[in-house]
């Protein structure tokens, strides 16, 4: 064992969440150290879809790694039925996680932080003053420690011990492929509604080929191997592909229980001098499993609020848990209510209101496009549904 290195903050795990509080604690002078278990770039399994919104929380050179911009979206519920959203403005971004997340710590490591890869950290211990972080190479000393160490976190699980939250299961294959099947999902996005039990597939473009995957976004729904055959056997323009086994991944979605209680988001992102952001922290939209924007955005907000917390001789980090349900709770909560009616109810009703009323239907995916575009809220979607399925009861009395 080398000996006890000192650090402002030390930032355990280097994907999107922890390489985006990197950059801010370093643009504010402050020492950073991030501990990464595996090597730049890195496979992970994941769509890499990233909603356009993205753009107002990244400077516009993120675009040097987009694969693909996606200017229409298709929701299916099998090959006959769809309803298509175009756009000219782009609605997402596609990207491939090593590019993207290399571009990240890139941008870290320019700011001024020391980056560590191929050393996980292997546990922690809170002192008085901060916390030790100990690696099978060395151990540190942070001020304050930051996990951003994914669905499986050791962070979350030392110091968070209480935190029993749900992860949805999910499998993901990458196609190469030149083939005119794949063409036809140039600036293209598929949903199916069809492919899971309760959940959804997604075929999404890239550079090379195509992403490919399914989640089953309800408990007791593990069969995602089974759905992801099925899936890729029936959809049409996968038919003649061949299929790389596909890799899982959990994704720990927004849990609607304990969601948010007093004021503390799903048993709290902060505990003492240690603060949970990304997936670590279960923020991900529970709807339909983004978890990239609110990685980037909940590390920005981690890093802007450690800043000002450390000004103070007495620090406390509450109030980034603050900003993180100013800015995603209700929307979550939406999101949350949203998936019991999208997962919960038989496809059959999804293909009757489809076809009895054609137009809101529309409306409301256009307008769940609008959100991913950043032009609408989870929050303004469902003021526009309820006031709609009010109407024709205001217009009876
Ligand atoms: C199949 C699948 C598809 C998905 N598709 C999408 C999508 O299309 N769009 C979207 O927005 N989201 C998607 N997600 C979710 C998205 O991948 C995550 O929300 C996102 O990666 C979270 O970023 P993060 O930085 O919090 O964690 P991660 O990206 O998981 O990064 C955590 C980092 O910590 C490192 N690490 C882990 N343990 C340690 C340790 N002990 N010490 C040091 N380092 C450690 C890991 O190596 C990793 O680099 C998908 C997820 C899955 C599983």
């Amino acid at each position: 064992m080398t000996a006890f290195q000192s650090y402002d903050v030390i930032i355990v795990g280097m994907g999107p969440a922890g390489a985006s509080a990197a950059y801010e604690l370093c643009q504010a002078g402050l020492s950073v150290l991030g501990l990464e278990k595996q090597s730049h770039p890195r496979y992970k399994v994941c769509g890499g879809g990233l909603s356009a919104r993205i753009e107002s929380i990244l400077p516009p050179d993120f675009h040097s790694v987009i694969e693909d911009a996606v200017h229409r979206m298709i929701f299916s519920y099998g090959p006959k039925e769809s309803y298509h959203v175009e756009s000219e403005k782009p609605i997402a971004y596609m990207v491939m996680r090593s590019c993207f997340d290399q571009w990240l710590v890139d941008r870290a490591l320019h700011a001024g932080a020391v980056v560590h890869e191929d050393e996980p950290a292997t546990a922690l211990t809170t002192l008085p003053d901060g916390i030790e972080v100990r690696t099978a190479k060395s151990r540190y000393h942070g001020r304050v420690v930051i996990g951003a160490d994914g669905a499986m976190s050791l962070v979350a699980q030392q110091l968070f011990p209480h935190r029993r939250l749900r992860k949805i299961p999910a499998l993901e294959s990458e196609i190469l492929s030149h083939s005119p099947e794949a063409h036809a999902y140039a600036k293209t996005a598929l949903i199916s509604l069809n492919a899971a039990k309760k959940g959804y597939g997604w075929i999404f473009p890239k550079k090379q080929g195509l992403s490919i995957g399914v989640g089953e976004f309800v408990r007791g729904m593990n069969q995602p191997r089974q759905s992801f055959q099925q899936f890729t056997r029936k959809e049409p323009t996968l038919a003649e592909q061949v299929i790389p086994s596909p890799l899982g991944h959990p994704i720990p979605v927004f849990n609607r229980s304990p969601g948010i209680m007093n004021g503390r988001w799903n048993n709290g992102l902060v505990q003492g001098r240690a603060l949970l952001v990304g997936d670590a922290g279960h923020l991900v939209d529970p709807l339909l499993g983004e978890g990239i924007y609110y990685a980037v955005r909940s590390g920005q907000l981690a890093g802007t609020n450690i800043v000002q917390a450390l000004q103070h001789s007495s620090p406390c980090f509450d109030n980034y848990e603050h900003a993180v349900i100013n800015e995603f709770g209700r929307e979550f909560q939406i999101a949350s209510r949203l998936g019991r009616v999208v997962y919960g109810v038989p496809r059959s009703w999804h293909r009757w209101v489809g076809k009895t009323f054609p137009g809101p239907y529309q409306g409301v995916l256009q307008r769940y496009c609008g959100m991913l575009q950043g032009q609408e809220t989870y929050q303004t979607l469902w003021d526009r549904m309820m006031t709609r399925m009010k109407k024709p009861f205001i217009r009876r009395s």
